[in-house]
């Protein structure tokens, strides 16, 4: 508080002054004498450790003039970032009030009061505000965005969908995503219930966003309820081309489809493709898995010791392992090997097995928004030594 009076104190000297020199006529020199006293007091209350009183008292002092805006938004914008929401709103309030102010610094202000209703999880009167501002030019997309922060907050998805399909704001690559994201959010809950409405948002999500993992992962699981098995091996079959580093997500699906098709070298050449582009170690292993029962354990062994030496990961050490406890000779070494192949394994599984591309928020499950930066659709297997 003491650092803001020493910013107030010589604002409040220097308004004094100024008026004082203006004071030409009896008005303007009653006014002046005002400020001395107010100014006065505001030391008083300084004085007596009252320093609450003493900012309001300096605030007050401090007439909103065509010369001042600038200063009312500088404190405004400082009480904020000091967690003085109240103060903050009310300065912006003051300004507001003034029918001469100008309309950009009109349009400014309000926008900064949404944003301190905001901080202050004032959420219907920041929507209100941003709702104005929606038609005021420069401050669509702004506007837009602090919508989009609220009704993902109320997780309001009709909303959120409204505003961007309003304000056509799918055309920004950000705001697709986010609106597929929504559609996949509405979508959820009438699968969970069996309605067919389901698939319709599932549709449209993908037509917002035809990179959307989620929306590709949720249309193979309503088709396969559907038994329209073809279909959803189509999904799945897209999703490495949008994103390879969500290949270990499909596998066992996928795997399940095959088998279903009775089609056990489908999916052979479906794995060997997914490593050709670039999958993660969970695909390795699936297809060392197939390798051993047509091959044999040596070939499946090859295989994974030459993606090793080019992709080394924990994970796939651990599947080395496995072979060689297989081919042990001696009673001991295989217990060796078991203890050691245990331990890896235990690291393995208290590992995080997620990562935010954007924040590096780390996670043991897949989440589509980020509850760290918000992002939709950054959250993705960890690649790496450690990770896939
Ligand atoms: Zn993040």
């Amino acid at each position: 508080m003491s650092e803001l009076l020493f910013l107030l104190l010589p604002i409040a000297v220097a308004y004094g002054w100024y008026m004082g020199r203006r004071s030409g006529d009896q008005e303007l020199k009653d006014t002046s004498l005002k400020l001395s006293e107010k100014y006065v007091a505001g030391l008083n209350y300084l004085f007596s450790d009252q320093s609450d009183k003493a900012v309001d008292l300096f605030i007050d002092m401090i007439k909103v003039d065509s010369e001042t805006i600038d200063t009312h938004l500088a404190l405004a914008s400082l009480f904020r970032k000091r967690g003085e929401v109240d103060r903050a709103i009310r300065l912006h309030q003051n300004l507001i009030a003034r029918p001469s102010l100008p309309i950009e610094q009109r349009d400014f202000a309000m926008f900064e009061l949404g944003h301190d209703y905001l901080v202050a999880g004032l959420f219907d009167r920041a929507e209100t505000i941003f709702i104005e501002l929606l038609e005021h030019e420069g401050y669509q997309l702004k506007s837009a965005e602090q919508l989009l922060h609220i009704y993902e907050y109320t997780k309001d998805w009709e909303k959120a969908v409204a505003v961007v399909e309003s304000y056509k704001l799918q055309q920004k690559a950000k705001i697709a995503t986010s609106l597929a994201h929504y559609y996949c959010e509405l979508a959820e809950p009438l699968l969970a219930r069996g309605d067919n409405d389901g698939l319709k948002l599932i549709n449209q999500a993908l037509k917002a966003d035809n990179a959307c993992i989620r929306a590709y992962l949720l249309k193979a699981s309503v088709l396969i309820e559907k038994g329209d098995r073809k279909g959803a091996l189509k999904c799945y079959q897209e999703i490495p081309n949008q994103d390879v580093d969500f290949c270990s997500e499909i596998v066992a699906a996928v795997e399940d489809l095959y088998q279903g098709h009775r089609d056990p070298k489908g999916f052979e050449h479906f794995l060997r493709d997914l490593l050709q582009l670039g999958a993660g170690v969970s695909i390795l292993i699936k297809l060392a898995q197939r390798v051993a029962i047509t091959d044999g354990d040596d070939a499946a062994e090859a295989l994974v010791r030459q993606e090793l030496v080019r992709h080394p990961t924990m994970k796939g050490f651990c599947h080395l392992m496995h072979y060689h406890i297989n081919s042990a000779e001696s009673s001991k070494a295989r217990s060796s090997l078991k203890s050691l192949q245990e331990l890896v394994s235990t690291q393995i599984r208290i590992k995080p097995k997620y990562r935010c591309c954007n924040c590096g928020f780390s996670s043991g499950s897949l989440l589509w928004q980020c509850p760290s930066c918000k992002s939709w659709g950054r959250i993705k297997p960890i690649r790496g030594l450690d990770g896939e």
